[in-house]
C-alpha cells in the first residue's frame, strides 16, 4: 500500500508529545510531517521566569527541528492559512498545498486586540509568544526611569509577567501595574490565594488596579468608563484567547467564540481524519480551560489516538482533571501555589517548580 501522510499543525504542547513518542515508537507506512511557524517552540511555564531573568531564553525553547529529526517527521517552517478538509489540503502562507491523510492542529490562541478599542496599535500582545522574547529584549532599550507599564489581564499570565517586569525593570525605577478588570485578580482560585498574590504584588511594587475594565488603550494611557485614565508608556495584553482568522474559513465546526469544536476523542466534530488539542480545541461536552497544563495532559491521548486512527483501531476518550496544580512563579525565586484546595508558597514551591519545568523541558530537549 503507498506511504499515507499524517500532518501536524503547529508545534505546540501537544504535538511535541506526539513527535516524542513517535520518536520512541514509529508508525509504519505512515510519512509525518510537522508544520510550524518558528523553528523553535517556546515553553509556556517557563517563559515568565525568562522575563524576570531566572532563565536564559534557550532554556524554555524546544528544538523543533531536532525533535522532527528524531520521531523521522519531516520538518516545514510556514505558517497555516486555510483548509480543505473535503481535499484533504492544508493551505500554507508560502507554498503549494499539502496533501494529507491524517491531520493534527495545535496552533494555540492569541490574545484578542480587536475587542478593545486602541490595543491593536498601542498595546503588545503577549501571545504569539515566539515573539515575546524579541519583543521585551526592545522594552529593555525603551523604557526609562519614572514611566509606567501596564499589563492587561488578570489570569496566571498576567499576574507571573506583572512580577516578571518588576524583577526586570524595577531597579531601572520603572513603574508596574497590573490591571485585572472586572473579573480581578486570579478569578477562579481559592480567596487565601488571591489574598496572597495581592500581597506578593504589593510587596514587590506592582500596582494592582481591579474592579473596571479598560474601555481604550491611547498613547501613553489606559481610558476606563467611569475612572480616571491611567498613565501607561507601554502596554502589555495578557487577557483572553481569541482564534485564528483561517479557522473561520476552513469549514470546520466551531464554537460560539470560533474555537473548533472537537469530540472527547480530540476528532474534530464530523471530521474523523482531522484532530485538534491545545487553546485551538473547544472540547465537548465542556471546554477545558485555555492553559497549557490541558494541552500536555492532551498530548499523550493525541499521540495515541493518531496511531490508532492510523492503524484503523478504536479511539480512547480525553477527560480534563477536574483539579490541577497551580504553580505562579513572583519573579525573583518565590512562588504561590495551590492544589486540591491547599494554597502554599516560598522559596522552596519555587525549587519545585523549578524542577517540574526542567524535567518538562528535558523530555524533549534530549540529544540524539
Ligand atoms: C506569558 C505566558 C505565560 C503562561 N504561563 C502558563 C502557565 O504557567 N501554565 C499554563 O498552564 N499556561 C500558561 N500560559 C498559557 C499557555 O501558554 C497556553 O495555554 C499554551 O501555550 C497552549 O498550548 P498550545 O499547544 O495550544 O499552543 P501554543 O503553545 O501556543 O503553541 C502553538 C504552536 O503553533 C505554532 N503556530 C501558531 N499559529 C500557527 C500557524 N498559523 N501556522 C503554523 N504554526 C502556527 C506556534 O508557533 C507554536 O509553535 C501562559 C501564557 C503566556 C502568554
Amino acid at each position: 500500500m503507498a506511504e499515507r501522510h499524517l500532518l501536524l499543525a503547529g508545534g505546540g504542547h501537544a504535538h511535541v508529545e506526539v513527535l516524542r513518542r513517535l520518536a520512541a515508537r514509529p508508525l509504519a507506512g505512515w510519512r509525518i510531517t510537522l508544520l510550524t511557524r518558528e523553528r523553535h517552540s517556546p515553553y509556556s511555564g517557563m517563559l515568565p521566569g525568562v522575563a524576570a531573568g531566572l532563565y536564559h531564553p534557550e532554556q524554555a525553547l524546544i528544538d523543533t527541528r531536532a525533535l522532527a529529526a528524531r520521531a523521522g517527521a519531516a520538518l516545514v517552517i510556514d505558517s497555516v492559512e486555510g483548509l480543505d478538509p473535503g481535499a484533504r489540503r492544508l493551505h500554507r502562507a508560502s507554498g503549494d498545498p499539502i496533501a494529507y491523510d491524517l491531520l493534527s492542529i495545535d496552533t494555540g490562541a492569541t490574545p484578542d486586540v480587536s475587542r478593545l478599542p486602541g490595543a491593536a496599535e498601542h498595546a503588545l500582545p503577549l501571545k504569539p509568544i515566539d515573539a515575546l522574547l524579541p519583543r521585551l529584549q526592545g522594552l529593555d532599550a525603551e523604557v526609562r526611569p519614572g514611566q509606567a507599564v501596564a499589563l492587561i489581564g488578570g489570569g496566571a499570565a498576567g499576574f507571573e509577567m506583572s512580577l516578571a517586569m518588576a524583577a526586570r525593570l524595577g531597579p531601572r525605577k520603572v513603574r508596574i501595574v497590573l490591571v485585572a478588570g472586572e473579573s480581578g485578580l486570579l478569578p477562579g482560585v481559592p480567596a487565601v490565594l488571591r489574598r496572597r498574590a495581592a500581597a506578593a504584588l504589593a510587596a514587590r511594587g506592582v500596582a494592582l488596579h481591579e474592579g473596571a475594565n479598560v474601555s481604550e488603550v491611547t498613547e501613553g494611557a489606559l481610558r476606563f468608563e467611569e475612572r480616571p485614565a491611567l498613565a501607561a508608556d507601554v502596554v502589555l495584553l495578557a487577557t483572553g484567547a481569541s482564534p485564528a482568522e483561517w479557522l473561520a474559513r476552513s469549514g470546520l465546526v466551531r464554537d460560539g467564540r470560533g474555537f473548533l469544536l472537537v469530540e472527547p476523542t480530540l476528532q474534530a466534530v464530523g471530521q474523523p481524519a482531522i484532530f485538534a488539542a491545545g487553546d485551538v480545541a473547544s472540547l465537548l461536552p465542556e471546554p477545558a480551560p485555555k492553559a497549557g497544563v490541558f494541552a500536555v495532559r492532551q498530548g499523550p491521548v493525541l499521540a495515541e489516538n493518531l496511531r490508532a486512527a492510523a492503524e484503523g483501531r478504536p479511539l480512547a476518550t480525553y477527560t480534563p482533571q477536574q483539579d490541577w496544580l497551580v504553580l505562579l512563579s513572583l519573579g525573583d525565586g518565590h512562588a504561590l501555589g495551590t492544589r486540591n484546595g491547599l494554597v502554599f508558597g516560598g522559596r522552596w514551591v519555587w525549587w519545585w517548580k523549578d524542577w517540574i519545568d526542567r524535567r518538562f523541558m528535558a523530555r524533549y530537549q534530549a540529544a540524539g
